[in-house]
């Protein structure tokens, strides 16, 4: 597997060179809203250890990334009011990966709804901006 590349995308969103909408961020993990959402309310969960993705995340990183994308899943579900959640991981090109820094998708879903074939246009940004609001109200107390 080739060595982590910090010049993709999300390693420039951590070191605030490109701006996101921003959900949380902790110590270690950073949880903001997905730019081609494929269902409303998509957002991203990633750690601020350097992972290419889910074969090389050191194991204590990965545990405390994925209690975070539980809480960030609990209140995207309550934002959106969703009636449940596709967890979503792509590792390496032959497994859909294309942004090579670990993270997971957290995509709502609506009863009946279907996703957003890949790849979806890019979210109105008032919407996602808005979004990102709700999810980070529906994380205050939880
Ligand atoms: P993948 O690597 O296939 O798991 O997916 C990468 C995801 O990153 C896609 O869903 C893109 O829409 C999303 N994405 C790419 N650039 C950005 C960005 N600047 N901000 C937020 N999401 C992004």
């Amino acid at each position: 597997m080739p060595p982590y590349d910090n010049q993709n995308i999300f390693a420039k969103i951590l070191r605030g060179e490109i701006p996101c909408f921003k959900i949380f961020e902790d110590e270690h993990t950073l949880a903001f809203m997905d730019i081609m959402p494929r269902s409303p309310g998509h957002c991203l969960v990633i750690p601020k250890a350097e992972a290419r993705n889910l074969l090389d995340c050191p194991p204590e990183a990965l545990s405390r990334l994925i209690v975070n994308v539980q809480k960030i899943a609990l209140a995207a579900k309550a934002a959106l009011e969703a009636d449940g959640i596709t967890l979503q991981q792509f590792s390496e090109s032959a497994g859909g990966q294309e942004v090579f820094h670990l993270h997971f998708h957290i995509l709502p879903r609506h009863e009946g709804e279907g996703l957003q074939r890949h790849p979806a246009p890019r979210g109105d940004m008032s919407v996602l901006a808005a979004q990102a609001e709700k999810i980070r109200a529906a994380l205050v107390g939880m």
